[in-house]
């Protein structure tokens, strides 16, 4: 990174993120002075060529920016003792978005940059939106809070297109964020432990669409309609989708076909049936994103579509892992409280669910509107008996205890149901750790327990 080519910063954070920065800046030109609570990761930096030092003796006034890696609470509970530090100095408090930013600035700045935000969908937007553009020929590097950190990709050239996911708290350390196309996917109160008020939480996001060139912001809920609207009044372009809504000028899904209002009169730019990694309404949420931010920078109907047909989809995100006959098997273990099990819950009819594990606040007493769509429930884990309760006499279930057990008894019962297509779903609406390491391990542990079944055939993978 040449933006601080001669100048000398301090950096706080040496894991790998922190690392692949502090590399980027010394090859730069950048003159670092990098530390960590951890003398493990301290000492490794050394040994990379990195100069280390305690920041609590530096001469802060020296120092052009401060740049803290991931991962290092800027305001929860309270500012890190570096950022109180470079506050009192008057030093810039900066993260390695904004080093790409600048950089990009610098070196290519027509390099088309879509950055994603928002409180759910990212990564599948992200990845989406990165395949349809490589399906298409197009040179392009995807990461952020996604996959790799953002320095560690190739460096920013004309042509090479940056697909970057932004979780809040690498939007508040970057106040140059200028993506040619900014995607704000929704807002709902998330997060909040870590950003104080809603509004605080909506006024960061807020900012890498209105650091945008195009601003596609998803207006299904109210903060980001208010938000759309605030842009247009300021003279930004503004792209609304919804995943509900026809709207008069936009991006919108009407069932599986996502279609383009302009003024008002409607037509059809792609279609969704039949592409099993994005079924779901908030999936046409996210596919409509990736297509309005593709058409933003230049692919063609036909290249779009190919992309989404061939998009493999997350693995644990309503990841189809295999079927037999009419039973579909799904690992939605990234789903890790009620919330993000909702999705998974409102796509299917008939479902054999797997839930359970270490229970959070409020069990899946939200899921109730669901009940209904399950045929039976396969309770895991600590949460079997506070989730037995709230079922009731509601959905019929069994306490499986272990995962293993659930799998194989779901898929038998799904296999004798003769009303269509049954989904064996593990969506455990709970953390893992009670008998996982964690939502990637239980997920693998279903794919494996599910082609471990007689005559499953796998899918992905
Ligand atoms: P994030 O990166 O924002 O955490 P992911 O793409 O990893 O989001 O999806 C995580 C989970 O959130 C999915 O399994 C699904 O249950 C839910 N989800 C995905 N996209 C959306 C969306 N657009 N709106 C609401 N929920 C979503």
């Amino acid at each position: 990174a040449s933006s601080f080519s001669g100048k000398r910063l301090s950096l706080f954070g040496l894991g790998g993120s922190g690392i692949a920065t502090a590399h980027a800046l010394i090859a730069g030109g950048a003159d670092i002075l990098a530390w960590d609570d951890n003398p493990d990761s301290v000492a490794k930096a050394a040994a990379a060529g990195i100069a280390t030092g305690d920041l609590r003796g530096a001469d802060w006034s020296r120092f052009s920016a401060f740049v803290l890696s991931p991962g290092v609470p800027l305001t929860h509970p309270k500012p890190h003792w570096t950022v109180e530090l470079a506050r009192g100095a008057g030093v810039e408090v900066i993260g390695d978005i904004e080093l790409f930013c600048r950089e990009r600035v610098l070196r290519a700045p027509a390099a088309p940059f879509v950055a994603i935000t928002g409180t759910n969908g990212k990564s599948t937007t992200t990845a989406l939106t990165a395949h349809i553009l490589k399906s298409a020929g197009r040179d392009t590097q995807m990461g952020g809070n996604i996959g790799r950190a953002i320095m560690t990709l190739d460096p920013p050239a004309e042509g090479r297109h940056y697909v970057v996911e932004c979780s809040s708290y690498q939007i508040d350390l970057a106040p140059s964020i200028n993506p040619t196309a900014g995607i704000l996917l929704n807002l709902t109160p998330d997060h909040l432990d870590r950003h104080g008020t809603m509004a605080h939480y909506a006024s960061i996001k807020e900012r890498l669409v209105a650091g945008s060139e195009t601003a596609i912001v998803g207006v299904d809920d109210s903060w980001c309609a208010q938000i759309a609207d605030r842009l247009e009044r300021a003279g930004r372009e503004v792209i609304r989708i919804s995943k509900r809504l026809p709207l008069t000028d936009g991006y919108f899904a009407d069932g599986s076909n996502l279609m383009e209002a302009v003024h008002g009169r409607y037509s059809r730019v792609a279609f969704l049936e039949g592409i099993g990694s994005l079924r779901g309404q908030h999936n046409a949420q996210n596919a409509l994103a990736a297509v309005a931010a593709c058409l933003k920078v230049g692919l063609d109907l036909g290249e779009i579509q190919a992309g989404l047909e061939s998009f493999p989809g997350l693995a644990h995100r309503m990841e189809q892992v295999g079927r037999k006959d009419h039973v579909l098997f799904i690992n939605d273990s990234k789903a890790t409280n009620a919330d993000a099990a909702a999705p998974a819950l409102s796509s299917f009819s008939r479902i054999y669910w797997i839930a359970g594990g270490l229970p959070k606040e409020g069990g899946i007493e939200p899921l109730r509107g669901f009940f209904p769509r399950i045929a039976k429930a396969y309770l895991i884990g600590e949460a079997a008996p506070a989730f037995s309760a709230t079922l009731g006499e509601a959905v019929p279930y069994e306490i499986s205890g272990t995962l293993a057990a659930a799998v194989e008894h779901a898929a038998h019962d799904a296999a004798l149901d003769d009303g269509g297509e049954a989904v064996v779903l593990l969506s455990p609406a709970c953390a893992s750790f009670d008998q996982f390491k964690n939502f990637e391990v239980r997920g693998e542990a279903f794919r494996q327990a599910a082609s471990a079944i007689d005559g499953v055939k796998p899918i992905g993978g």
